[in-house]
């Protein structure tokens, strides 16, 4: 960055900062995007003069709503709810409900953010948003999740439409969620519609769905590995998270001959040193999707599997590393021992998972890094495969989805390297930034001062 970008930036995020106090997390996330795209808008006047770094960090609007409802001893319980309908620009607001007891609003306009630059670097027409709400899924009974969701939506219906806010799941909404919220929005507008993605295949769903977003993280890793002439088989990979993203990023590893030594939850991981095979993978993913088990459940019934209680997996020994739990899972510390193990490539399931000081630590060590807005954009591609199947009224095959799928990763990853080769000096971070960036501002000068 030139020095007079070097000014303007920290003057942008200084005005920032104190337009979004106590924002942590929205802060971290717009400061990675504005670092990139600085000199960007250095070249581009029309940019400046149409502020539009300064309207994109600005959600189009924030829905903020109570849900009440009643759980199985007829308790009156009460949980905070939102909608980030973040930019429009491209597509009707697209992006996932996360249900956790750590939801705020900086956390979705986080990820709201964070949605509008992947969704423009699928290429498909989708504008970014996120919602969800503080209510925790873990410990209630299916029926005071289905309590819940039928209350949530009894609000957020108004607000969503197959051509205005399309959402999906996150952590904590998985298809027995999707399920009761699509079933509540059906009855509440008495239409059948694309209005959230994720559904069931017996009502409007998409093949490959669930698996996306581990899949793809998987075929972005692969096209960075190419890259650096590396093979991804017999790699060790060190995978965080026990949930939709991890567990499908791990049977595709599997699959393509990669030997998965961990998996975690957010009470310790197991490790699996000679990597899990594909009858051990199956076994965990019917504890963790269907029966909802922990892992520490784990060590008894299945050979060669130690179960480290409280820690992240990030001491293990890997050649790569892939975050899929949560943001700011992976610190400096972290970093800093995966480094000294050998790491050679990360590649983000997460959102944000990995702090500004682990990345940098990455980015000093030579570790081929894939941030989270390229590599985890399969589940929100496949997700516009689902609208576009609903809208058509057709269902796509299983292997139709996932070739769409593998080549939609390759050309978020095209796009990177193109970047890249533009300018020299950057990374997949500022590649997958710009790239992003680029069609969202062009389409919003397109419409004037809105
Ligand atoms: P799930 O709820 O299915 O799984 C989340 C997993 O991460 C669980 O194993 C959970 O453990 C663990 N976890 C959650 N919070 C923490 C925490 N604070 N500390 C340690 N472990 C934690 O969510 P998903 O797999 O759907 O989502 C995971 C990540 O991927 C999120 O960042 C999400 O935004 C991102 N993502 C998801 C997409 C999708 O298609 N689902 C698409 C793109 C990104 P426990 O059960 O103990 O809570």
């Amino acid at each position: 960055m030139s020095p007079k970008s070097n000014g303007a930036f920290s003057d942008f995020m200084e005005g920032l900062e104190q337009r979004n106090p106590h924002e942590t997390e929205f802060i971290q996330a717009v400061r990675d995007v504005a670092h990139s795209v600085f000199p960007v808008l250095e070249e581009n006047k029309d940019y400046q003069d149409a502020k539009i770094l300064e309207r994109m960090t600005e959600p189009d609007r924030i829905i903020s709503f109570r849900v009440s409802w009643e759980d199985d001893e007829k308790n009156v319980r009460v949980n905070r709810a939102w909608r980030v309908q973040f930019n429009r620009a491209i597509g009707p607001y697209k992006g996932g409900l996360r249900f956790h007891s750590s939801v705020n609003q900086s956390i979705l306009k986080f990820l709201g953010f964070e949605q509008t630059f992947k969704n423009s670097l699928t290429d498909l027409p989708m504008g970014g948003g996120k919602g969800g709400s503080n209510f925790n899924p873990k410990g209630k009974s299916s029926r005071e999740v289905m309590r819940f969701c039928q209350s949530f939506m009894t609000e957020l219906f108004r607000h969503i439409g197959p051509d205005a806010d399309v959402p999906a799941g996150d952590i904590g909404v998985g298809a027995r969620e999707i399920g009761f919220l699509f079933g509540q929005y059906t009855r509440l507008t008495n239409e059948f519609e694309g209005a959230l993605t994720g559904k069931g295949l017996t009502y409007g769903g998409s093949p490959i769905r669930k698996e996306a977003t581990g899949y793809g993280a998987i075929y972005f890793l692969q096209c960075m590995l190419a890259r650096a002439d590396e093979p991804l088989e017999g790699k060790r990979l060190a995978i965080s998270g026990a949930g939709n993203v991890a567990l499908f990023a791990a049977e595709r590893s599997v699959q393509e001959g990669a030997k998965v030594v961990t998996l975690s939850d957010s009470d310790g991981f197991i490790h699996c040193s000679s990597g899990l095979d594909e009858e051990a993978l199956e076994g965990i993913k019917a504890l963790k999707l269907e029966e909802r088990g922990r892992l520490s459940e784990l060590a008894d019934r299945v050979k060669g599997i130690e179960y480290v209680a409280g820690k992240a997996p990030w001491g293990v020994e890997c050649d790569v590393a892939i975050p899929c739990a949560t943001q700011n899972e992976l610190d400096g510390d972290a970093a800093r021992t995966l480094v000294g193990n050998g790491l050679r490539a990360v590649v983000e399931g997460a959102n944000m998972p990995s702090t500004d000081e682990a990345i940098q630590c990455f980015r000093e060590n030579g570790v081929i890094f894939g941030p989270g807005k390229a590599g985890n954009a399969g589940g929100v591609a496949v997700s516009g495969f689902e609208q576009s199947q609903n809208a058509a009224r057709l269902s796509w095959s299983r292997e139709d989805v996932n070739a769409r799928l593998k080549s939609l990763m390759q050309t978020i990853h095209e796009k990177c390297a193109d970047e890249m080769e533009r300018d020299e000096g950057i990374d997949y971070v500022d590649a997958a930034n710009r790239a992003g960036f680029r069609k969202v501002a062009d389409a919003m000068l397109a419409y004037g001062v809105t």
